[in-house]
């Protein structure tokens, strides 16, 4: 694909402080833009200086957030190489869930390249310190100047860049987490299985009230039953049971993390059982008092893995692993980090070198 590049005249100072970066809040000198219109397809790709959109208020996405984004890190290897995680998957997520919402697909391969050509082209701006990495934000906005609800005959394709702090500055470290049972995510046959916009909004309530009791993050239960045990804030999640590892199986409500394919995969390679099928709460709560429950994470690109101390359901309390960090969390995200940032061999060719 040949890209249109206007480069940036005013470049901004980068951020020197990188223990400050915090997430997704600086954003590079550059993004990627590619228009669609009906009849012509995709078209125009083009890398342009960072700056405001100019919208008709009556865009689509405004009003009907026919929207899907992707997110995923660019990583400034030990030997200082950039390096992509499994980008191809988030490519092909991406069209999944533009196929949802109506939206044309992109060319994987296209979409890809833009990224590579972005990030190149800001390469500066990716940290240096320990644990930190740049965030890339691809996503489809449905811009017809039209407020009335059908799928969209023009939108626009754009990647944005941004450096982002360490997750753990001080190490990894356990979460405690609130088992919602009032708001659901999403249910069957909704969008709970896309990376859409539309999702966000409706888990911000559950997610404010928890913080507010002093949670963590939620821990989402199926929207029909409210009983089987589906992601926990926006990651997937995993428990460590005797009878080996459970997650969540992908029935149409949960989104299918690549973290969560890695994680599956790592530990069948390392021999660990990994079963996907429902689990419910009161299934979990019954391993936990019958001492079955030996760890408990959450695992997504922005944390890798996220160990969970705590799960608070009604007035039970689980405290798991003594809140501590379990042994199978901290050597799965040793090693996804290693390999994130070239410490130790890709053996499974995950990674995509700038
Ligand atoms: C992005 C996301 C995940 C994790 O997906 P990764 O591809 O591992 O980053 C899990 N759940 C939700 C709701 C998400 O938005």
């Amino acid at each position: 694909m040949k890209i249109r590049i206007e480069k940036n005249q005013n470049p901004k100072p980068k951020p020197q402080d990188e223990s400050k970066l915090g997430f997704g809040k600086i954003f590079t000198d550059h993004m990627f833009i590619m228009n669609y219109d009906e009849g012509e397809g995709w078209h125009d790709p083009r890398i342009v200086p960072y700056a405001p959109l100019k919208l008709e208020p009556s865009a689509m996405c405004l009003h009907y957030a026919q929207e899907a984004f992707e997110g995923l890190k660019a990583y400034r290897g030990v030997d200082g190489k950039i390096r992509l995680f499994r980008p191809d998957k988030n490519m092909a997520r991406l069209n999944s869930s533009n196929a949802r919402l109506c939206a044309p697909l992109l060319s994987e391969k296209d979409a890809l390249d833009a990224i590579k050509q972005l990030v190149a082209m800001d390469a500066d701006w990716i940290p240096r310190a320990q644990g930190t990495s740049l965030y890339i934000r691809p996503f489809v906005i449905g811009i017809d100047p039209m407020v009335g609800v059908h799928p969209a005959r023009h939108l626009l394709f754009m990647i944005i860049l941004s450096p982002v702090g360490a997750y753990y500055p001080e190490g990894l470290n356990p979460v405690s987490i609130f088992v919602e049972n009032e708001y659901v995510r999403s249910v069957r046959g909704c969008l709970g299985h896309t990376k859409a916009a539309a999702n966000y909004a409706a888990s911000l309530k559950a997610q404010e009230e928890a913080v507010q009791k002093g949670f963590t993050q939620v821990l989402w239960l199926d929207g029909v039953q409210r009983k089987y045990i589906e992601e926990v804030g926006t990651m997937n999640v995993f428990f460590v049971l005797e009878e080996g590892v459970v997650t969540p199986s992908l029935d149409g409500s949960i989104l299918p993390g690549i973290t969560r394919m890695s994680v599956i995969e790592l530990l069948r390679s390392w021999g660990v059982a990994v079963t996907q099928r429902k689990i419910s709460i009161d299934e979990l709560e019954s391993a936990y008092k019958a001492g079955k429950l030996i760890e408990a994470f959450g695992s997504g690109t922005a944390a890798v893995i996220s160990p969970i101390g705590s799960l608070c359901s009604g007035t039970d309390k689980m405290i798991i692993n003594r809140g501590e960090i379990g042994e199978l969390s901290r050597k799965l995200y040793d090693r996804l980090t290693g390999i994130q940032w070239g410490r130790v061999p890709d053996t499974f060719g995950w990674t995509v070198e700038l």
